[in-house]
């Protein structure tokens, strides 16, 4: 996915609209997706309405489909065609949208997801990992944001965490349970999705909301002491955010998993569950997720190719979380690895600028990219900028794109106006190009 972009010059008024140009001819407004899941079989059934505009003429709609068998797509009852090719559902709309016309799909599906889905029949468990496509048709790019109904049906006895606000469950004439949730912020896609076990449960109250932890391996004390430091992690970075942390927030721990962060709810792992009550130090990545449910989640990149709009910034967020409450060497430890990364990067001439030309087939050394280099160049700035600014800028940057999609030249733009100068010659060196000094 490509969009022109302005580079930020010093007092332009060129802002860079994340909305122009939309590519798909259409934007999704809701979907409502009832999934039957079969633990034991490793498999699902759904159904998925997708509500959606046409922002150009339209006759049909292009979703990202997965490894899923669409078995019919229908609009009020009469069947649609569709096909697929190459991970893409195309469904001939029963009649040509006019732009700013509104229309909906209705789509019946199954599959055995090799990935995306995690099932865990030993622990009874069913948990998604990032590719939503593989279990609701939806748009995976992360420009794309819309509203969620998810229903869940699954056996007696197990717990659901989602994204969103938990509705009631209610019984099925089948005896199974459907556990309801509802998404009212417009989120993209690849932050959807849930967890489902006979899971421990506990919550506690911060703010105006709860904070909720699930886990099968843990006892109730287990999961509150190594979740302890959550709220106080919320709070520091709504401040540096400048933003409150709104509605509940939810942190499960499921078989395997790298940290992932969703709307509302992170999934972690069983094994850094444990790592963590051995070590209380070793709360890094509770915090990287937890700093997503802004820079990532609400300021999401427009694109992949601004990846590091997400992943730089949670990194650095945890780096700055540790500094505050463990103290500067523990940032400092963090910055010098970061540096050390990149150094390595530059030996071999892998380092990249940070806004990517594509994101297709990233390299581990394209991820060192991303998520080490991008913490390290804010880092720089700090102290290019100097405390105040630096966090005023961001804290701007991040208020004014609440729900937003960016690119890199919002950053840069943003920093540019707390700072009252251009930052041209920083950002060409370290985000556009692969100069500036280390050390
Ligand atoms: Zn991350």
């Amino acid at each position: 996915m490509h969009r022109s972009i302005t580079l930020g010059l010093f007092a332009s008024t060129m802002a860079v609209s994340a909305l122009a140009a939309e590519p798909r001819g259409f934007d999704v407004q809701h979907y409502a997706t009832t999934l039957d899941l079969d633990i034991a079989a490793a498999q699902l059934r759904g159904e998925t309405l997708v509500r959606f505009n046409a922002t150009a003429p339209l006759s049909q709609l292009v979703l990202d489909s997965g490894e899923l068998v669409i078995d019919a797509a229908t609009h009020a009852g009469e069947p649609l065609r569709f096909q697929q090719a190459d991970g893409k559902l195309t469904v001939d709309l029963a009649q040509p949208l006019a732009a700013g016309e509104h229309a909906s799909v209705q789509l019946r599906y199954h599959g055995k997801p090799r990935f995306g889905l995690e099932f865990a029949p030993a622990r009874n468990e069913v948990y998604t990992v990032f590719s939503t496509d593989q279990w609701m048709p939806s748009i995976n790019a992360p420009d794309e944001r819309a509203t969620l109904l998810l229903a869940l049906r699954l056996p007696q006895g197990l717990r659901t965490a989602a994204v969103g606000d938990a509705l009631p469950s209610r019984q099925l004439p089948d005896g199974r349970i459907e556990h309801r949730w509802q998404l009212r912020t417009p989120m993209p896609g690849y932050v959807y999705g849930f967890a489902a076990a006979p899971y421990r449960h506990v919550q506690q109250p911060h703010g105006t909301g709860m904070l909720h932890y699930y886990a099968l391996d843990r006892s109730e004390a287990e999961l509150s002491q190594l979740f302890a430091a959550t709220g106080e992690m919320l709070d520091f970075f709504a401040e540096r955010a400048g933003l409150a942390y709104q509605g509940d927030y939810r942190q499960a721990l499921v078989e395997r998993t790298i940290g992932q962060e969703m709307a509302g709810l992170s999934l972690m792992s069983e094994a850094y569950g444990k790592q963590v009550l051995a070590d209380a130090s070793q709360t890094g990545l509770i915090a990287h997720e937890a700093a997503h449910q802004w820079w990532g989640n609400r300021v999401t990149c427009a694109g992949w190719e601004h990846f590091w709009l997400n992943e730089g910034f949670a990194n650095f967020m945890t780096a700055a979380w540790l500094q505050h409450s463990q103290g500067e060497a523990a940032y400092q430890e963090m910055v010098q690895g970061w540096e050390q990364r990149l150094r390595a990067l530059r030996e071999k001439g892998a380092d990249r600028p940070l806004q990517y030309p594509d994101w297709n087939k990233p390299s581990v050394d394209d991820r060192a990219v991303v998520y080490k280099k991008g913490a390290y160049v804010l880092h720089r700035l700090r102290l290019e900028l100097g405390e105040e600014v630096f966090w005023r800028g961001l804290r701007q940057y991040t208020q004014a794109n609440d729900g937003k999609s960016v690119v890199t030249a919002d950053f840069q733009q943003a920093m540019e106006a707390a700072a009252g100068r251009s930052l041209q010659a920083f950002f060409a060196a370290w985000v556009y190009g692969v100069g500036g000094e280390l050390g």
